[in-house]
């Protein structure tokens, strides 16, 4: 085969490209399974770095997607999704010109950065934190700047007060936040808001809210900005507790209608599929199959915490589905050898952070696996 004509093309192509893009990180969806597959010969392999659901999707959510593919595969969706939007408003009780949907809640947070953001505007998140609340922004030519955890994972107020007085122009704060599991208390979101300025939209990512709301520690975001006469965003998904993370829908709930009709002129007109229209209203409405998760992963969550603080590892509090765990040493090497055994995690890379690994938890059995891996390659490591 001849290679010239794209080489000569990649010559061509890389002055198209803008800088604040060359520029960007790759997101990073951890190792692939099928190459982990082959590297450990494990029969199945054990994913746990994607915070997916070990407990699959509500029946009538699979029902009715399945009954949507088999009939309107050839129709494009409802570009308003209404009617999922009506059902997220009244399950909330917001007006649904209120409601925002997004394939994913990831696309809401591009949508938003692509709405309000200018090259050298400023945006303030926290760290270690989600990539994307990064990425986006820099995309858009922003500066990002990021409000370190305490040396215990804590909330660190004049750190915030700090970086909310520069003037941001967008806040992206995650709660519970991903990658450490940890939550805000009510008084600790309050000095967010207080703190960020009223030019500025407040977007809060309760990715994890489901798991988090049996914590009573755990303010419900959308109760503590309701009544606001500020600009604020809530995102929410039905990736996470609801299971159904391949079908990417997610939504926003916000505080007027302009936000709304400002992404409405952002996005592309089709971005939700009819099967995931369909599979989210169903699973709004199955609330024992979401109670049934949620308790199950806290269980899951109270007793792999203890197992690998009893090994002698160190562990952030989790609200999630997911642990932030602190290796003792450098967490890649670690994440390698638990591929070799047929495991997969995230190795953080985040400066600071190189030693931990963010683990989703999954069913009791695979969750052993990986609590007896972990343990024996940590040990192994001991002097
Ligand atoms: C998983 C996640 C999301 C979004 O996931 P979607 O699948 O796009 O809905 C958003 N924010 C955080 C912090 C997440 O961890």
């Amino acid at each position: 085969m001849n290679h010239a004509p794209a080489a000569a093309a990649t010559a061509a192509t890389t002055p198209l490209i803008r800088a604040e893009v060359a520029g960007l990180p790759r997101y990073d969806p951890g190792a692939d399974p099928d190459e982990v597959a082959a590297l450990s010969g494990a029969r199945r392999v054990i994913k746990l770095s994607n915070n997916e659901s070990p407990f699959g999707v509500s029946p009538a959510a699979a029902e009715a997607a399945g009954r949507s593919l088999a009939d309107g595969l050839s129709r494009y969706p409802d570009p308003t999704g209404r009617r999922l939007a009506e059902a997220v408003g009244r399950s909330l009780d917001v007006p649904a010109g209120r409601v925002v949907l997004g394939n994913g809640s990831e696309n809401i947070l591009q949508l938003l950065c692509q709405a309000v953001l200018d090259p050298g505007d400023l945006v303030v998140t926290q760290a270690p934190g989600f990539s994307l609340h990064e990425t986006f922004p820099r995309v858009m030519g922003a500066r990002v700047e990021k409000v370190p955890v305490t040396a215990g994972f804590g909330f660190d107020a004049d750190a915030w007060r700090a970086a909310l007085a520069a003037g941001p122009k967008l806040v992206f704060l995650a709660n519970p936040c991903n990658p450490t599991g940890a939550v805000l208390d009510a008084g600790q979101l309050e000095v967010v808001v207080a703190a960020t300025p009223r030019s500025a939209l407040l977007v809060l990512d309760e990715a994890y809210g489901e798991f988090a709301r049996t914590d009573p520690g755990y303010p419900d975001g959308l109760e503590a900005l309701r009544g606001l006469d500020r600009p604020w965003i809530v995102l929410r998904t039905f990736s996470k507790a609801y299971g159904l993370a391949g079908i990417r829908v997610g939504y926003g709930i916000a505080s007027d209608t302009a936000l709304i009709q400002a992404l409405d002129r952002v996005r592309t007109p089709y971005h939700v599929n009819r099967p995931a229209q369909e599979a989210a209203i169903a699973a709004l409405g199955d609330h024992r199959h979401l109670a049934e998760t949620v308790r199950r992963t806290g269980l899951e969550i109270a007793r792999v915490t203890g197992r690998l603080r009893a090994a002698g590892l160190g562990v952030v509090p989790s609200s999630t589905n997911f642990l932030f765990i602190d290796t003792g040493r450098r967490s890649a090497g670690v994440a390698r050898e638990l591929h070799r055994a047929g495991v997969i995690v995230k190795a953080w890379q985040e400066p600071g952070y190189e030693n931990y690994i963010r683990a989703s938890l999954s069913t009791p059995g695979d969750n052993d696996v990986f609590v007896r891996c972990l343990t024996e390659i940590c040990a192994k490591g001991k002097p």
